[in-house]
């Protein structure tokens, strides 16, 4: 897809590729950042949500993509709820983390996992968090 607001004719297969794995159009994004601050865990980001979209728009494949942001999003969808132009970012999110382990890159291994950390971490939490790293 061809974007405008500062990106006119620019051609970007980073962006047409996430907006297919989303379903979500990027392009309505005009970066309000109401979405970075209702995310509970924007302070742990490294690139906030808003901005991840941006760089997405810009195509910055590799800024994303490198960026822990996707892997510490929790679904919560606070972002959906208050993006006032009906966007979803956390399937953007959701969208990112299949890319990049379809590029073979994981934030940990499932073996190097401590068995102690599995014996106290709730069921929810533990399937929740394993549920991320399935392409
Ligand atoms: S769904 Fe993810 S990106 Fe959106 S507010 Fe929740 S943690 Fe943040
Ligand atoms: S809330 Fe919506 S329009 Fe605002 S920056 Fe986030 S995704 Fe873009």
């Amino acid at each position: 897809m061809k974007i405008a607001l500062g990106t006119v004719g620019l051609d970007n297969a980073f962006l047409e590729q996430v907006e297919r794995e989303s379903g979500e159009d990027l392009s309505r994004c005009y970066q309000c950042g109401n979405c970075s601050g209702s995310c509970p865990v924007s302070f742990a980001m490294e690139i906030p949500v808003s901005q991840v979209i941006r760089f997405v728009q810009l195509g910055q494949e590799q800024t994303v993509l490198q960026a822990n942001s996707m892997w510490l999003c929790v679904s919560c969808l606070q972002c959906q709820a208050r993006c006032p132009k009906c966007l979803d970012p956390s399937k953007v999110m959701e969208a990112l983390r299949r890319l990049s382990l379809r590029q073979g890159k994981r934030p940990v291994a499932l073996a190097q996992v401590p068995d102690g950390f599995l014996e106290r971490s709730p069921q929810q939490a533990v399937v929740a968090g394993f549920r991320k790293l399935i392409a």
